[in-house]
């Protein structure tokens, strides 16, 4: 299966006309990428104008967030079908920016659900704030994993991508210079971790075929280490997908490695 990457803009950039030049900077490397799929998760009101100027199997769009429920008086929300229709075919959920600003694990299971009902391949965000000697972060994972997926049929399942993203590693949270950094074995051990739990709730083929990715500092620097981590589908891309040139050149990393 074809490498996935996403580039997570989140609140960048901070025009239409930035959105379309960093867009159109990267979209024929993607597109010339045969073994890569290449995912743009910019702000919503950027979705329309990118997604109707090219949408092709090798490049698609996401939204980063919808509310759960499917229509109503939610004032500043986007729903499932609104973000489907000016061209997003997923969504990131429970990214841990959105938990920092209240989003529990139960509203959580409900995006999915709603996604999955909208035919949107739900992306969703897991992984812990802090790693601690005695291990209680892989509960804390075995949580995000379980609320998660509560009441979802296994025949959806495997429509939903996983990303393991530990909060200390976004970029954006390395603010002293010296924080920890993940290793291929460390991400190694949490995919087959991610994969056992969803084993657990469902039997390992369907565990299988969940898609799972690494996110966190993910930069052309690193991104050969992240995908030689053995059964990973990709990576999402913060702070890197904002400079064209590091966006390409991972792309490019990305479509070499099998
Ligand atoms: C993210 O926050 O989803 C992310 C991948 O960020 P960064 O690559 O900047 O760490």
């Amino acid at each position: 299966m074809n490498k996935l990457i996403i580039a997570n803009w989140k609140m960048n950039p901070s025009t239409l006309a930035e959105a379309y030049a960093l867009f159109g900077s990267v979209k024929k490397v993607a597109l010339l990428a045969r073994n890569t799929s290449t995912v743009i998760a910019p702000p919503h009101v950027f979705l329309q104008p990118l997604a109707s100027s090219t949408r092709a199997k090798r490049l698609q769009f996401a939204a980063q967030n919808i509310h759960f429920a499917k229509s109503g008086s939610q004032v500043g929300e986007v729903s499932a079908s609104q973000v489907k229709d000016v061209g997003a075919s997923m969504v990131l959920i429970g990214h841990s920016a959105r938990r920092r600003s209240g989003e529990t694990e139960e509203d959580i299971n409900k995006k999915i659900e709603t996604a999955l009902e909208e035919k949107l391949i739900p992306v969703v965000f897991v992984g812990e704030r802090e790693r601690d000697a005695h291990g209680t972060f892989l509960r804390t994972l075995r949580k995000q994993i379980t609320i998660a997926l509560e009441g979802i049929k296994i025949n959806k399942v495997k429509n939903i991508v996983f990303v393991y993203e530990p909060v200390w590693a976004i970029s954006t949270n390395k603010t002293n210079g010296d924080g920890q950094e993940i290793t291929a074995n460390d991400i190694h051990k949490m995919v087959l971790f991610l994969q056992k739990t969803i084993a657990e709730l469902y039997g390992l083929p369907i565990a299988r075929k969940v898609r799972v990715l690494y996110g966190g500092s993910v930069n052309a620097q690193n991104i050969s280490s992240v995908l030689s981590v053995p059964r990973i589908d990709g990576a999402v891309v913060g702070a890197a997908s904002l400079d064209a040139a590091e966006f390409r050149a991972i792309l490019q990393v990305a479509n070499k490695t099998r």
